[in-house]
C-alpha cells in the first residue's frame, strides 16, 4: 500500500541515499552462454521447446521466489519508505525467456507491493527473436513501456564471433513488432571492439538500428572478462582484437553517426532522441537509490550498497528466511557522506551534462568547488574537464572532448 503521510526522502539530511525510487530485477537465464559474457546467467536452452520441461520449471520457481522477495521486501519496510517506483528495469540474462504472463505477474507484484509512479518507465531487456508479436502486445498491456534489444552488430560473422543466436533480420522484426504493439521507446545495444570489426561495420549497424526506428542506442566496449571463453581465446592474442585507437574510432563512428541522425550522446555510452533518455540508468549515474531483486542483483538504499547471493539456492534461502533488507547482506557497504559525494562526482561525469553545482549543493549542502577545488582546477588545467561560465563556486563541470577519451583518469580522481 502506498504511504499516505510524508514519504521517505530520496536523500537523508547528510546527502546519503534514502529511499529507492527505482528497481532492477535480474533474470538469470539465457538460451546459451555468449563467449564474452560474465553476467550471472544459466544456459538453459530454449524453454519453449518443452513447456513442461526442467528449464520451464526452473523459471517458474525463480518467478515465484522473486515475487516473494518483492513482497517480503515491502513488508520489511516502514510504510513511509515504500515510495512509488519511478523506473523499473528487468535485465539479465534474457528476461524474455520468461513467459509474458510471468513477466506481467512480476511487474504486477512490484506495483502491488511497492507502487508504481503514474509515469513509471518500465524497461524489459529482450534478445531479438525471443518474442512474438502477441508477446509484445501482452507485455505492453501489462505496463512495460520500454524495450532494450541486444543487437550488438548486424554482420553475421561478428554475431557468430560473439556467440549470439540472432541475426539482423530478427532485430528488424522485433522493432517492428514492438512498435506495432505500442512501444514508442525502443533501445538497441551495440558493441565496439569485436575482433575483426571496423568503423564501417559499426556505421552499418548504427544505420540499420536507426532505419528500424529505435529511439535510444547504447554502445558498449567488448571487454575480456577472466573466466570467459573470450578471455581464454584472446588474452594471449591481443593483436586479434582492435587496438585502443581502432576501438575509439569505432566508438566515435557510432556516436557521430547517432548525433547526426538526431540522437546526441547524453552519457559516455548512450545516445537518445530528445525525450528518450533511459531514466533508469540516469538514476544510477545520479547515484540514487534502487532495489535489487533476483540472484546476483545489486541494490542501494538506506545508505547501503548491497547485493544478493549469485546462486539460485542461497538466494532462495535468504528470501525464505526473510533476510531481504540491505542490512541483511553481510558484505553490504555503508556509504558515508564523503563517499556519497565522491560517487556523485565520478558517476555524474558519465553524463555529458556533467555535475551540476546546484544539484550537488541541494543534496550535500556544499558546492563541488568547495569540496574538490584543487582536483577540479587540476583537471581543468589538464583539459579533461570544462565548466560553464557561472561565477565561482556555482559553475558546473563536465568532461571535455579529451576527457571523454580519457574518462577513467577523471573518475580515478574521485574513486
Ligand atoms: S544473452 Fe546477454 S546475458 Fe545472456 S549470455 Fe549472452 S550476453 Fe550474456
Amino acid at each position: 500500500m502506498r504511504p499516505s503521510g510524508p514519504v521517505f526522502p530520496r536523500y537523508r539530511p547528510d546527502g546519503t541515499v534514502g529511499a529507492a525510487f527505482s528497481a532492477y530485477l535480474h533474470v538469470p537465464f539465457c538460451v546459451r552462454k555468449c563467449g564474452y559474457c560474465d553476467f550471472h546467467s544459466l544456459a538453459i536452452g530454449d524453454p519453449r521447446s518443452d513447456p513442461d520441461g526442467p528449464a520451464a520449471r526452473q523459471m517458474a520457481a525463480y518467478a515465484e521466489t522473486v515475487r516473494e522477495e518483492i513482497r517480503r521486501t515491502a513488508d520489511a519496510m516502514e510504510p513511509s519508505e515504500r515510495v512509488p517506483l519511478e523506473t523499473v528495469y528487468f535485465g539479465g540474462g534474457t528476461p524474455t525467456l520468461l513467459p509474458p504472463a510471468t513477466l506481467a505477474a512480476i511487474l504486477d507484484t512490484l506495483g502491488t507491493a511497492l507502487g508504481l509512479a503514474d509515469d513509471v518507465e518500465a524497461t524489459l531487456e529482450a534478445n531479438p527473436g525471443t518474442l512474438r508479436p502477441e508477446d509484445f502486445r501482452q507485455l505492453r498491456e501489462a505496463g512495460f513501456n520500454r524495450v532494450s534489444l541486444g543487437l550488438q552488430a548486424i554482420q553475421p560473422f561478428l554475431l557468430r564471433r560473439l556467440g549470439r543466436i540472432h541475426d539482423a533480420t530478427r532485430f528488424d522484426e522485433a522493432v517492428r513488432d514492438a512498435r506495432a504493439a505500442g512501444f514508442r521507446n525502443i533501445s538497441a545495444d551495440l558493441m565496439a571492439g569485436i575482433p575483426g570489426q571496423t568503423p564501417r561495420h559499426m556505421a552499418d549497424s548504427v544505420d540499420r538500428a536507426l532505419a528500424a526506428g529505435v529511439t535510444h542506442v547504447s554502445v558498449y566496449s567488448l571487454t575480456l572478462e577472466p573466466g570467459t571463453p573470450f578471455h581464454t581465446r584472446y588474452a594471449s592474442r591481443p593483436d586479434a582484437l582492435p587496438s585502443e585507437d581502432q576501438e575509439r574510432a569505432i566508438y566515435r563512428t557510432a556516436m557521430d553517426r547517432l548525433a547526426a541522425a538526431g540522437l546526441p550522446a547524453y552519457e559516455i555510452s548512450s545516445a537518445a532522441r530528445p525525450g528518450f533518455r533511459c531514466r533508469h540508468n540516469e538514476a544510477y549515474w545520479m547515484a540514487e537509490g534502487y532495489h535489487g531483486f533476483g540472484p546476483a542483483a545489486h541494490g542501494y538504499r538506506s545508505g547501503i550498497r548491497y547485493s544478493n547471493p549469485r546462486d539460485m539456492d542461497p538466494w532462495r534461502d535468504r528470501v525464505r528466511q526473510g533476510a531481504v533488507r540491505p542490512e541483511d547482506d553481510p558484505d553490504g557497504v555503508r556509504i558515508n557522506r564523503d563517499e556519497a559525494m565522491d560517487e556523485a562526482m565520478w558517476l555524474g561525469f558519465r553524463r555529458l551534462d556533467g555535475v551540476s553545482a546546484d544539484t550537488f549543493r541541494a543534496r550535500f549542502g556544499t558546492y563541488p568547488e568547495e569540496r574538490y577545488g584543487d582536483r577540479l582546477r587540476q583537471l581543468l588545467r589538464r583539459g579533461l574537464l570544462e565548466r560553464d561560465g557561472a561565477p565561482d563556486p556555482a559553475g558546473s563541470y563536465r568532461l571535455s572532448g579529451l576527457g571523454l577519451d580519457l574518462a577513467n583518469q577523471v573518475f580515478l580522481e574521485f574513486v
